[in-house]
């Protein structure tokens, strides 16, 4: 997409009219030499456009923040100004649920950051790979920070840091082993990236951070090992951060967390808890993990074929539970999938993952086991296209063939936008004439992030004076703040922020800066990080839909005729060798364009000409066919 391109959208729309609008009523005089543009532009007629008649063009969908509270007074500000404390800036993962969780907890010139985590793009994002958070805050600020702490594991946690990690300056890096392993994993997909050196933080540790901050870490339970919950004292008073986490009495393949200590923590008085709102909008507890085993159990031994389980590689501890139940059965186990595979490895190296010497067999080894002793844990529960589970399903699997009787556990949510995918296999499944299973009909997934009555839980435990709820959909993280109002806080202490907002905090109150840190969310696509903005983003989703059409026109500098016959090259819009007669129409409504704004003496205005082609051509095909392409005149002067 060229610079002249994006000033200029393409047809159509109110903001197309806007655009060129604003263009005219500006044009300066000409200089010596130069047309003069001023002229056509009062000589332009006004002509109805024909955006309004259909379905509205493709917008890229952005937050718009109507309710504005608690800013600062200027006495605040100056306030601030002078000492600047200690301030809280979320560079993603609010009001979006596992996405670019990443935040700065920042006292004077001293800065630390918990994760860096990548999201997936929505469905109207086309062409995009995931987003990142966006760090911008930290430019020119790379020396203050002093150090990188990390939750746990997961991709939306730590899956950024290769492409940010060159933004925010030379932390100390402190993760615990399996996270710490998973990132390094993870920094071995990038080759050319800085090694990170990461010091190993377990739950107990404690360390000082510059002049102002000491981070404790505590357990709390979650789907994968070593999830950390951070303690971390300022100057003003304690901060308690936690992203993932849910309040498993009796998780599997991990101790719960040490409720004295949380109690103990709370005790000394908490000044803020920032806290993972996912559960928010659902009633109860959400399950314990070993909930899960009776029914896994059940399936697993009543199958007479072949067991299949789909559930997330980074769901480790459910890995862990279905090869214990496996081995109690005496039956076989066999990982597919890549990050399967991959974190598996990881986790069995490292000792989170326990599996007795012969339970785990090799995808050569399939073929030789009866199909009622394999255990096959796959990736590919939500549906995804080229996942093992689909692969299987389909067919098209090397080593796992199905035939009918066989069993599959869905053992994972489903995350919303997945439903029509993971429909599709599940029909496929049926097609084939398997046995299906899914969290809906039995319990065979907990969630690994709390519900209502968790969150109630450590909201007590925990007492803080201000809560932050993180982690969420905007709806979630306002119903976090309803739970804490009805244990007792009143809401001006309950902070909804939004990603970029900087948050001061006082021992007694809050507020928000006027000045907020840039928070659009940074897209990778390829080999480009951040060069996708909302003008191409746009602009795909019109491809997309209508396609696009080229029309090449040369033009006589010396008569302003059109010179030889205008080319038209299109793609997704129509075949245009099957369209002949439109094709002829079209160079016929060019030729007349441009004959009727050039000649007799008239000055050849490339970027009038290039306007009135892209609209009345786009005016046109929208006629002719409903449709709209993007038009794209070229003008080639001879
Ligand atoms: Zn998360
Ligand atoms: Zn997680």
């Amino acid at each position: 997409m060229t610079e002249e391109e994006t000033k200029n959208p393409p047809v159509g729309g109110p903001k197309a009219t806007l655009a060129s609008a604003q263009q005219n009523s500006s044009t300066p005089a000409p200089r010596r030499g130069e047309p003069d543009e001023r002229k056509y532009a009062t000589r332009a007629p006004r002509r109805p456009r024909f955006g309004d008649r259909r379905r509205p063009k493709p917008v890229v969908r952005q937050i718009k923040v109507l309710r504005r509270d608690n800013e600062g007074s200027p006495e605040d500000h100056a306030r601030a100004g002078a000492t600047s404390g200690l301030k809280i800036i979320h560079f993603g993962g609010l009001g979006e649920i596992g996405k670019n969780n990443m935040v700065a907890i920042q006292y004077n010139d001293e800065i630390i950051l918990i994760d860096g985590g990548l999201g997936f793009p929505r469905q109207n994002m086309p062409g995009i790979d995931f987003s990142i958070p966006n760090v911008g805050y930290l430019a020119g600020k790379e020396n203050m920070v002093l150090a990188w702490f990390f939750s746990h594991g997961h991709l939306d946690h730590i899956g950024a840091v290769p492409f940010i990690q060159n933004k925010v300056g030379d932390p100390d890096v402190y993760a615990a082993p399996l996270t710490k392993a998973l990132l390094l994993k993870r920094m071995e997909e990038f080759k050319d990236r800085k090694p990170l050196d990461i010091e190993e933080f377990k739950a107990g540790e404690e360390v000082s951070v510059g002049k102002h901050f000491k981070v404790k870490a505590h357990r709390i339970s979650h789907s994968i090992p070593d999830d950390l919950l951070f303690e971390i004292k300022t100057p003003v008073g304690t901060i308690v951060h936690t992203y993932d986490y849910k309040m498993d009495r009796d998780p599997v393949n991990d101790q719960p967390a040490n409720l004295e200590e949380l109690k103990a923590l709370g005790d000394k008085g908490v000044l803020l808890f920032m806290g993972d709102s996912t559960g928010a909008e659902k009633d109860g507890h959400s399950l314990s993990e070993s909930a899960v085993t009776h029914d896994l159990e059940k399936l697993m031994s009543e199958a007479t074929g072949l067991t299949i389980i789909g559930c997330f590689a980074s769901a480790l501890n459910r890995v862990q539970q279905v090869v214990t139940i496996a081995e109690r059965l005496g039956k076989k186990v066999v990982f597919d999938g890549y990050s399967m595979k991959n974190n598996v490895e990881i986790a069995k190296r490292l000792g989170y993952i326990k599996i007795q010497r012969g339970t785990q067999i090799s995808l050569e080894e399939v073929a030789s086991c009866p199909r009622e002793k394999l255990i096959a844990i796959v990736t590919g529960a939500q549906g995804e296209s080229n996942a093992a589970l689909m692969r299987i399903a389909n067919g098209e699997h090397r080593f796992i063939h199905p035939i009918a009787n066989d069993t599959y556990i869905f053992s994972s949510s489903i995350i919303p936008g997945n439903e029509s995918e993971i429909q599709f296999v599940k029909d496929q499944l049926y097609r084939n004439g398997a046995k299906v299973f899914n969290y809906q009909m039995l319990d065979v997934h907990a969630s690994g992030h709390g519900d209502k009555e968790d969150i109630r839980e450590l909201l007590k435990i925990i007492r803080p004076k201000f809560l932050m709820p993180v982690h969420g959909q905007y709806s979630m993280m306002v119903n976090h703040g309803q739970i804490a109002q009805e244990e007792g806080m009143p809401k001006e202490n309950i902070i909804i922020a939004d990603n970029g907002n900087i948050t001061h905090i006082e021992a007694n109150r809050w507020w928000l800066d006027k000045e907020r840190a840039p928070a659009d969310p940074v897209y990778v696509d390829g080999l480009g990080i951040g060069d996708i903005g909302n003008v191409v983003l746009r602009d795909r989703q019109m491809l997309s839909e209508d396609g696009f059409l080229v029309v090449v026109v040369k033009v006589e500098r010396s008569t302003g005729k059109v010179s030889g016959s205008p080319d038209i090259i299109s793609r997704g819009f129509i075949y245009l060798k099957d369209n002949k007669e439109l094709l002829m129409q079209m160079r016929k409504k060019v030729r007349f364009i441009v004959d009727n704004n050039t000649g007799q003496g008239k000055d050849i205005n490339g970027t009038y000409l290039k306007d009135e082609l892209r609209n009345q051509i786009g005016l046109f095909l929208f006629q002719k066919t409903e449709r709209r392409p993007m038009v794209l005149p070229v003008l080639i002067e001879v």
